[in-house]
């Protein structure tokens, strides 16, 4: 018979876990790195987020992309230079494979998950339950991921889904990884705001978040440019991201129910695949039919 650890043995260990992930990162150490995974909604996410890092002390991480990157309407294709969703996929395959090599990141430690881009709200408890696989696994300490700030749909179903696989983990009554988390962007006053954490955002759990703002210079800045320029079809955005700093925090525990922040989202000024009020219906009807326990809200 298999005897669980105890809550008190889970705790320390999560706080160990992030002691040591928020220590490698400010000594640069690789050897201190717990093991982490990274699930990002698309490729070049991973790069804009912690880029300095997976060329760093977290080159061991494995990197999970929920979506390949191409919608499916023919028009955004089109308006990238590609014939068909199929063809841009490729490319953002291809761009992903150069800039993870250039960053020393091996195939072996890249995961697709394979879903459409802007389609991964219809899928939430396929990608949960995909996740919570990879994630016990592994053996991950820490997972890192989106923020729930309602820039774009996929990244807010890849902050959902890693803490639906947490849930579903702990659930079972086992060892479930600390979710850190790196801001994308999001609307603020109306205007898009890069690389910051939803100022209004509340936290729900009692203890303070934990944070880390590393600043980039020298050589470290220099090769996240590099890998940032494999992403030939993304550099229009990409240019809008501050790539100084990289900040990292404990994730909240996200009511996903109610809207990230209140007024429109980005994504609503967007044709981005949905709206905010059918993202939350997709996210509660998830939850129900995970029937996650809720007791650590
Ligand atoms: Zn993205």
């Amino acid at each position: 018979m298999r005897i669980k650890p105890s809550e008190s043995e889970f705790s320390e260990s999560r706080a160990n876990a992030l002691e040591a992930f928020m220590r490698c990162l400010e000594t640069g150490d690789v050897a201190a790195a717990p093991k982490c995974v990274l699930v990002a909604a698309h490729p070049d996410d991973e790069t804009l987020g912690a880029g300095a890092q997976l060329a760093g002390p977290l080159r061991r991480i494995t990197i999970v992309h929920v979506t390949d990157g191409a919608p499916r309407k023919a028009s955004e294709a089109i308006a990238h230079g590609f014939e068909t969703p199929e063809a841009y996929a490729r490319q953002r395959r291809q761009e992903l494979a150069k800039a993870m090599e250039v960053a020393g990141i091996g195939a072996d430690q890249l995961v697709e998950l394979g879903i459409r881009d802007q389609e991964s709200f219809l899928a939430l408890n396929e990608i949960s339950r995909r996740l919570a696989g990879i994630f016990v696994e592994s053996g991950a300490e820490i997972v890192i991921t989106h923020p729930y700030e309602g820039g774009h749909p996929d990244h807010d179903s890849a902050a959902f889904c890693v803490h639906a696989a947490h849930d579903l983990i702990e659930a079972k009554g086992d060892r479930a990884p600390v979710i850190v988390e790196f801001p994308s962007y999001h609307l603020k006053d109306e205007k898009l705001l890069t690389g910051h954490f939803l100022s209004d955002s509340v936290p729900l759990r009692a203890n303070p978040l934990r944070e880390i703002n590393i600043h980039l210079s020298g050589p470290a800045k220099l090769r996240k440019l590099r890998i940032l320029r494999s992403f030939a079809s993304q550099l229009e955005v990409i240019r809008m991201f501050d790539v100084e700093w990289e900040r990292f925090r404990e994730a909240p525990a996200y009511d996903f129910s109610a809207a990230p922040h209140p007024g429109g989202l980005l994504y609503e000024a967007h044709d981005w695949g949905t709206s905010g009020v059918l993202w939350r219906e997709k996210a509660v009807a998830g939850l129900r039919e995970l029937a996650i326990r809720k007791e650590r809200l």
